[in-house]
């Protein structure tokens, strides 16, 4: 696909652009702005007066941005720029930093529209021991909350993810992500993942391809895999009843992680499938729903036929 191609297929599933070309790099984001507990798209391309890009970077606010190659000559970018749920600003600034073909710099940066998405309510009624731990519960939650901030904190530079995201397991979305939920009407807090249904023991296949970074039994969220897809995206598996892979192992997307469970704090068997961008946790069923299949860096043959 050309990047004119590309742009518009973009602009014409986000509807009208509002461009924001300054010269070096020209930048596209939906018209609307970029709504809260998302990762959005944004087209980054070279002009066709400037040498294409070797390599892209960049945050928004200050959180890393996720990026890749969308074309084989490289001209045109992808850019994933998360914003946070709870995220009140009504600008952000966007600063990419690119290097040229030729060896030359290029910094870009500009506010970016940020736009409140809206987020459900719901009362839930759980088993007493979550809602009133134990001192020995809150003290193994808390060494689990440490244990999951370190693993996370190991950053992965290089981006080890290809293409468009899979979906974890074939289940129906039983709840949302981002619904403020009030527990035994008192504690509250919010959905930062999304439910998928299914059986105990149906197949839990990783969105993507990484390594697994944490692989183990917590109180929250029982059996819990995370993987580290590189460049700060990190994606997260709880509830599970069996587990199928360590700390260490790379994965492949599709390849399997262990099984579909009701341990941890749960109300029946599903899988809590969250997405975290830096800090932040982002819609996992709109990461599932963006097309990234013009990776040019993605070796399988669906994005191989846009290659020359
Ligand atoms: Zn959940």
């Amino acid at each position: 696909m050309t990047s004119h191609g590309l742009l518009a297929l973009l602009l014409s599933a986000a509807g009208a652009p509002l461009g924001a070309p300054s010269g070096a790099l020209e930048v596209a984001w939906p018209s609307e702005g970029l709504p809260t507990g998302r990762a959005t798209l944004v087209q980054v391309t070279s002009p066709a007066s400037r040498p294409p890009m070797v390599s892209l970077t960049g945050t928004i606010g200050d959180v890393p941005l996720v990026v890749l190659p969308a074309s084989a000559d490289r001209r045109s970018w992808l850019v994933l720029a998360p914003v946070g749920i709870e995220q009140r600003r009504r600008h952000l600034p966007l600063a990419l930093e690119a290097t040229l073909q030729d060896g030359s710099a290029v910094s870009w940066k500009k506010p970016a529209p940020i736009v409140e998405a809206p987020y459900d309510e719901r009362h839930l009624t759980v088993s007493k021991k979550f809602v009133k731990p134990t001192l020995a519960q809150r003290k193994r939650a808390a060494r689990e909350a440490k244990a999951l901030t370190a693993a996370l904190s190991k950053k992965t530079p290089e981006r080890l993810w290809r293409g468009s995201f899979a979906r974890p397991t074939p289940g129906v979305e039983t709840s949302p992500f981002g619904t403020k939920r009030t527990y035994n009407d008192k504690k509250k807090s919010r959905h930062l993942g999304l439910d998928l249904d299914g059986a105990v023991g149906a197949p839990i296949t990783s969105t993507g391809r990484g390594r697994v970074v944490l692989a183990v039994e917590r109180f929250y969220s029982g059996g819990t895999v995370v993987v580290d897809h590189g460049q700060s995206l990190f994606t997260m598996y709880f509830h599970m009843s069996r587990i199928d892979v360590r700390a260490g192992d790379a994965v492949e997307k599709g390849q399997g992680l262990g099984a579909v469970g009701a341990t941890g704090q749960v109300t029946g068997p599903h899988l809590h499938f969250s997405v975290r961008f830096g800090d932040l946790y982002v819609d996992p069923a709109r990461l599932l729903a963006l097309d990234l299949s013009a990776d040019a860096e993605d070796g399988s043959p669906a994005s191989a036929v846009t290659r020359p």
